[in-house]
């Protein structure tokens, strides 16, 4: 067997002479909702099957210039990641847990028929960006910069096969507090006419297909008021997958939380994976397991099932009130945030923003 010596990238600097002016990027901080504004550069590397990963690069944030036969357009080979950096106290930038994106990032490369990106080389492709942006990165209260890599077909050929060139980027937008006016549980609207993921399918991968296919239930719990929609697995139709983009969770009377476990139809949240953790920490006995409508419905009227979260890396937990159906409801709009999901999102929020001791060392300067 030939041995082969990794050689991590090194990045290309390249300037941008045309940076948001200082008052600007002051008043974009300021306010910045969610996705809506986006630092002065991008990171990109380019792949071939002949010469691997090439070409790595920061620079001018700026549109792309796609080929119309460029593959991700037809058959949407695509992948992507998100994940946030923290400014803390004394000014330094960290992201939390980024090797787990780097490792999901993989897993779906690998699925979509996509190369890999080295754990080494997504780590470093984050740093590159946040630090030729630094300035970007706000320091209001639970605010951060939202980090999205993503990795495209770019292969000018219309034959269904896995393209032969691939461009893999980050761009990065700054982010506003969630929950501005304080956390408030949310209705969530439970799909029974479609699913988002079967058993081989994409349900596990981080893909761009899976959310095309939940933007028309997710308008449909919009349209009855809800925040988010719940999907169940597509073969018995009864057991709990996840949100459109987040995992979930059930807290039981005495010290217990369970969450659906991982089946290949949904995706392993890195959030997900954090609170089992903390929960355990606490002395909870933690259950990833089956877990059907019937039970949660059973367990609400029982008084047994005492709190329900959602959690994912842009809201972190979000309180569940109430889950709606086209003729029935489990809970109410009106329930107090539960006791233990504020007490896991404070510790969460303050693990991330360098408030409290990491014991774990998932924090990863940036
Ligand atoms: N499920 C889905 C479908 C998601 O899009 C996300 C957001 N990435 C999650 C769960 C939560 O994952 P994470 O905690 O890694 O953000």
């Amino acid at each position: 067997e030939i041995e082969t010596e990794y050689f991590p990238l090194s990045f290309e600097q390249r300037p941008n002479d045309s940076v948001v002016a200082e008052v600007e990027r002051e008043v974009i901080l300021a306010n910045p909702g969610f996705g809506k504004h986006f630092t002065d550069h991008m990171v990109a590397i380019d792949w071939t099957l002949d010469e691997g990963w090439h070409d790595a690069r920061v620079q001018p944030y700026g549109p792309l210039l796609l080929d119309p036969a460029a593959s991700v357009l037809h058959y949407a080979q695509e992948i992507f990641e998100g994940l946030k950096a923290y400014r803390h106290a004394d000014g330094s930038v960290w992201t939390f847990r980024p090797e787990k994106n780097a490792e999901r990032f993989q897993r779906s490369a690998h699925r979509l028929a996509l190369p890999e990106l080295s754990t080494e080389d997504f780590l470093e492709s984050l740093k590159q960006l946040v630090r030729a942006d630094i300035n970007w990165v706000p320091d209001g209260e639970d605010t951060s910069l939202y980090l999205r890599p993503f990795m495209i077909a770019n292969e000018s050929f219309l034959g269904v096969r896995a393209a032969q060139k691939v461009s893999y980027y980050v761009i990065a937008s700054p982010a506003g507090a969630y929950f501005p006016g304080g956390v408030k549980p949310v209705s969530i609207w439970l799909s029974t006419t479609y699913s988002r993921a079967s058993r081989g399918g994409t349900g596990a991968a981080k893909c761009g297909g899976n959310y095309a296919a939940s933007l028309l239930p997710q308008q449909e719990a919009a349209e009855n008021g809800c925040a988010q929609v719940l999907f169940l697995d597509s073969e018995s139709g009864n057991r709990i997958e996840e949100l459109g983009g987040m995992n979930i969770f059930f807290v039981h009377k005495g010290k217990k939380v369970v969450t659906p476990e991982l089946t290949g139809s949904i995706l392993e949240g890195v959030t997900r994976d954090s609170i089992i953790q903390l929960a355990r920490d606490r002395g909870f006995e933690v259950e990833e397991r089956a877990v059907t409508i019937d039970e949660w419905r059973d367990g609400v009227e029982s008084g047994d099932i005492t709190e329900v979260f959602a959690c994912g890396t842009a809201a972190v937990i979000t309180p569940i009130g109430e889950l709606k159906g086209p003729d029935f409801s489990i809970g109410s709009p009106d329930a107090e945030p539960g006791e233990l999901t504020m007490s896991i999102r404070d510790e969460l929020t303050d693990i991330q923003h360098g408030r409290r001791e990491d014991v774990h060392g998932w924090l990863y300067r940036l």
